[in-house]
């Protein structure tokens, strides 16, 4: 069964409590046979990538990873319903804001790990030890590059200027990457600012949103719009492709890396917290830190494109290229708690 077969069949699963995803094993099963360690990782990363990461991760650890896979939601939903009896050991999730939704709902412990807080910069975990960002992605602009000059989009503000009206495609406000991105603006620029910012970009909209981010990319190939907001992974992705399609598109569509305040881009994480009541609370605290691990970092950032997040690890060749932007310093716990306010903003000015 395919990855993405596979999640689906999960998709169908999680109506039932506790069933088990395609061909993983039951995160009943909390323990196996002959005292075999074991880790029941709930996870809402969508990248066929991952698979590789856990298989290095049980064998350099001999912990046997069971996957329970799903969206954000439907996990959060699910550790809810399942209460202090949840097999949940830890939560893995692309993007601050959703694990801040499931820290928010109280289903993550604070944790102390030395090796954590030495890999991981202060700014990409959250300050309390609730989460760790193991991964870093930047939501930044592909632009046509036959159409728009680099300095055209070195900023954020750029993006709901009257210069792009009608030439700009986002995805929908209900994406948390966009409600992440919107909630650092807020914490930046302030409500007054930010609403007029959304407002600026609903205007500037080539078309209604639809789609995610690599559909935008693929819009401005198709002169669809100039400029799109994406996640740099989507674009690196493409960047790397030997596909016909994707080497012609990325000869005319550019990464720019916008700054906020002067400060560099803005910059989200993947990353993972141990569940509130986790039944194999090492096992979860060891897993965490393998992501943190040089090992995991580049195999992932290989895999997927994403840049490492810890100190002192260089993303592998195809992705280097793309390292060396300035990134905004603001610490990844700020875009949960403004997601409410960024939401309805963005509802207000029409940002379906
Ligand atoms: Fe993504």
């Amino acid at each position: 069964m395919t990855l993405r077969r596979t999640l689906m069949a999960c998709m169908a699963a999680l109506a039932l409590p506790l069933a088990a995803c395609g061909d993983q094993a039951d995160a009943t099963k909390t323990d196996g046979a002959s005292g075999e360690r074991v880790l029941n990782l709930y996870t809402a990363r969508h990248y066929d990538g991952d698979l590789q990461v856990y298989a290095a991760f049980e064998k350099a650890t001999g912990i046997k990873v069971n996957r329970i896979e799903g969206n954000p939601d439907q996990l959060i939903a699910r550790m809810q319903a399942e209460g202090d009896a949840s097999p949940a050991d830890v939560f893995v999730t692309a993007d601050a804001g959703a694990l801040w939704r499931a820290q928010n709902a109280g289903l993550l412990q604070p944790i102390t790990s030395e090796t954590l807080t030495t890999a991981i910069p202060a700014a990409l975990r959250e300050p309390g030890g609730h989460f760790f960002g193991t991964s870093r992605r930047a939501r930044v602009v592909a632009y046509d590059s036959t159409k728009v000059r680099p300095e055209e989009v070195d900023t954020y503000e750029e993006l709901a200027s009257p210069r792009f009206r009608g030439k700009l495609c986002v995805r929908s406000s209900d994406s948390v990457y966009n409600l992440s991105l919107v909630g650092a603006l807020l914490e930046a620029w302030g409500p007054e600012k930010t609403r007029q910012w959304v407002e600026g970009v609903v205007a500037n909209m080539a078309r209604p949103p639809e789609g995610g981010d690599r559909d935008q990319i693929r819009a401005v190939g198709a002169g669809v719009c100039e400029v799109a907001i994406t996640n740099s992974y989507y674009f690196i992705r493409m960047d790397r492709s030997t596909d016909a399609a994707d080497v012609a598109l990325t000869d005319r569509v550019k990464l720019g890396f916008p700054s906020l305040n002067g400060q560099g881009a803005h910059v989200n994480v993947s990353g993972g917290g141990v569940a509130k009541n986790a039944p194999h609370r090492a096992e979860a605290i060891a897993f965490l830190e393998f992501l943190a691990s040089p090992e995991a970092q580049v195999l992932n950032s290989e895999q997927n494109n994403e840049f490492p997040a810890a100190v002192g690890v260089q993303a592998p060749a195809g992705v280097r290229e793309f390292e060396g932007f300035t990134a905004n310093p603001m610490n990844v716990s700020v875009y949960g708690r403004r997601q409410a306010e960024a939401q309805s903003i963005m509802t207000a000015a029409g940002w379906r």
